[in-house]
């Protein structure tokens, strides 16, 4: 019933009394990104384009990344698409990329810092996105990862400004941005997106890939969600967007939580889309702020989703 109630509405998503939250789709390839233009989303809320580059001997030249840039903004026409600017490093090395060995890769030289060293891919990058949006009239957002402080944000969005790109912003996905948000908004940004994958990793100080680890893993764990609070006030306190584009956001309860606690969008793999739209349309705005603050009011991931759970409309 559930599933078919999720599936019998569509379009943008709305809270019960009428609050929009953009829902966005996560892409990792150009065909991925075709496929989810398809679909009954309002966008792309991120496009990894790792995959651009993995598995390679050299770096693809601005025309190669062009070209795959204007099939996914083609793709989406007049709709809104995040690009994630190269996240190498880490779990994801790159051939031409001389990294000396890391003792500790995730803390390592990994996405944005990966440009200190080799500042040709990310101006590369960003010359080809620009290049995409003057071909095909698209405006799209493009954001940096693994950002950690004001400087960097500004250094970021000045780069990317004077690449030709009107709107930059950076992923909030390593605490020290979180718990410095207005800091990162006034250097520059004109929005942020929450990576709770990493952000939970940070807090948590627990490797996302260690199964073992999964009970610290949660992204219902109250300091996770503390993190959220502060970078959604803080956007909230300057009227900028804060979207999630982490898995926590494809979790119907947790998606409430989010914007309980200032998200403005969401963004998941197209097939979760339906129940989170659905679990919105069943509830206020005043709802999800009582529960955002009913989670953060609890000690445990087990408490905070009971204490949701208890306030959710029954059909949830
Ligand atoms: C995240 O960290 O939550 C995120 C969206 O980025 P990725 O999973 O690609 O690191
Ligand atoms: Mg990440």
């Amino acid at each position: 019933v559930r599933a078919a109630l999720a599936e019998s509405s569509g379009g943008p998503g709305r809270t019960a009394d009428g609050v929009a939250v953009q829902l966005l789709a996560n892409v990792g390839t150009v065909e991925d990104a075709e496929r989810a233009a398809a679909r009954d989303v309002e966008g792309v809320g991120l496009f990894r384009t790792e995959v651009l580059f993995l598995d390679r001997e050299t770096a693809p030249t601005v025309a190669e990344q062009t070209e795959a840039y204007v099939r996914v903004f083609r793709a989406f026409g007049d709709r809104k698409v995040v690009v994630r600017t190269l996240d190498a490093g880490a779990d994801k090395p790159l051939k031409f990329v001389e990294v000396e060995p890391e003792e500790n890769p995730a803390l390592g030289v990994r996405g944005l810092r990966t440009s200190r060293k080799h500042p040709g891919l990310l101006a590369d990058q960003l010359t080809a996105l620009a290049a995409a949006a003057e071909q095909t009239g698209a405006r799209p957002w493009v954001m940096a990862p693994m950002v950690a402080t004001g400087p960097e944000t500004a250094a970021f969005t000045a780069q990317a400004r004077a690449a030709g790109l009107a709107t930059v912003g950076v992923m909030v996905e390593v605490p020290a941005a979180a718990l410095r948000a207005g800091s990162v908004l006034a250097a520059g940004a004109d929005f942020v997106s929450l990576g709770t994958n990493d952000l939970t990793q940070y807090a948590m100080a627990a490797d996302r890939l260690a199964g073992d680890l999964a009970e610290l893993l949660d992204p219902w764990q109250p300091a996770v969600l503390q993190l959220v609070a502060l970078t959604g006030a803080a956007g909230a306190a300057v009227g900028k967007p804060v979207g999630v584009c982490g898995e926590a956001a494809r979790d119907p309860l947790l998606a409430l939580v989010l914007v309980g606690l200032g998200v403005t969008s969401l963004s998941m793999a197209p097939a979760a889309v339906p129940a989170v739209r659905f679990a919105l349309s069943r509830t206020t705005l005043a709802t999800a702020q009582a529960m955002g603050a009913a989670a953060l009011a609890a000690d445990t991931p087990e408490a905070a989703r009971a204490a949701v759970t208890a306030l959710a409309d029954p059909e949830l």
